[in-house]
């Protein structure tokens, strides 16, 4: 029977490439956007096979309403991939509350709200495989990026204690971070900041959203893999 997963932040970038790469195989994808109407329409006229659903992923109302709308449709919710998110680059000094709120709810509030709402339907199955898409800067801290940073740090820190958890009721919960993707968060970035990434990074490349949507198929199959935070980042950071 084909297994059903929600992705949050579908529309554009990794998420697509996830509901891209998911959408061949046996799954149901409930494809979540918030802006990108436009796109979301696209991705389901491409494949077809996919639902799409606009929903706030950053308030308990917008998660709520995606989780019922996915067990209206199929019942069960075998997979979740919280992939929502927003990047903002400035010094902390000039973070104001309103960054500071807004990143953490977009970023973080996401996947809490996310689990919570998946996990009656999961528990009561005793199966189910939570994927959080991070980021390296959770793990090493980013210059100019405090709150992004903090934000994927709590992330992280979710799958690892939740992992703990929810591991006797057969939930597996896993981190991937990726490095730098090729997508429109990092649209802003000059020629000569990429030139320079590209110097650090041992593959010497920028990754393609595909690459996390590989890994995260990985994830879905491997079965004894949970509580970690896998990274994906050309060895930017070993
Ligand atoms: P992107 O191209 O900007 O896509 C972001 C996605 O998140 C969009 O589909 C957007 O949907 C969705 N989103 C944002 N706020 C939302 C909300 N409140 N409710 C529902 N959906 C929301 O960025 P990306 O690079 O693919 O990023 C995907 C994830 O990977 C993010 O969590 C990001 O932090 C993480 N990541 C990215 C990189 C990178 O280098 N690109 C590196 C590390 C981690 P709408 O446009 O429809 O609003």
């Amino acid at each position: 029977m084909a297994k059903t997963v929600i992705v949050t932040g579908g529309s554009k970038g990794i998420g697509e490439a996830i509901v891209r790469t998911l959408s061949k195989e046996q799954y149901n994808v409930v494809l979540n956007y918030n802006k990108s109407e436009e796109n979301a329409k696209k991705i389901q006229k491409d494949l077809k096979n996919i639902d799409i659903i606009k929903a706030d992923v950053s308030t308990r109302k917008g998660a709520k309403e995606l989780v019922e709308f996915a067990l209206h449709k199929y019942n069960n919710i075998d997979v979740l991939i919280n992939n929502a998110g927003i990047s903002q680059t400035k010094l902390f000094t000039d973070i104001t509350d309103e960054d500071w709120n807004n990143m953490i709810n977009t970023n973080l509030n996401s996947a809490f709200y996310m689990c919570q709402e998946v996990l009656p339907n999961m528990l009561h199955n005793k199966n189910g495989c939570i994927i959080n898409i991070s980021s390296i800067w959770g793990i090493t801290g980013a210059s100019c990026e405090v709150h992004y940073s903090v934000a994927k740090a709590g992330m992280d820190g979710l799958t690892k204690s939740l992992a703990k958890e929810l591991g006797p009721s057969n939930i597996r919960i896993n981190s991937i971070a990726p490095g730098i993707i090729n997508t429109d968060m990092n649209k802003m970035l000059s020629t000569e900041d990429r030139k320079n990434i590209i110097e650090e990074i041992p593959l010497g490349k920028i990754g393609e959203p595909v690459e996390i949507a590989n890994t995260v198929k990985w994830l879905i199959e491997n079965s004894y893999t949970t509580g970690q935070v896998i990274s994906v980042n050309g060895g930017w950071n070993i």
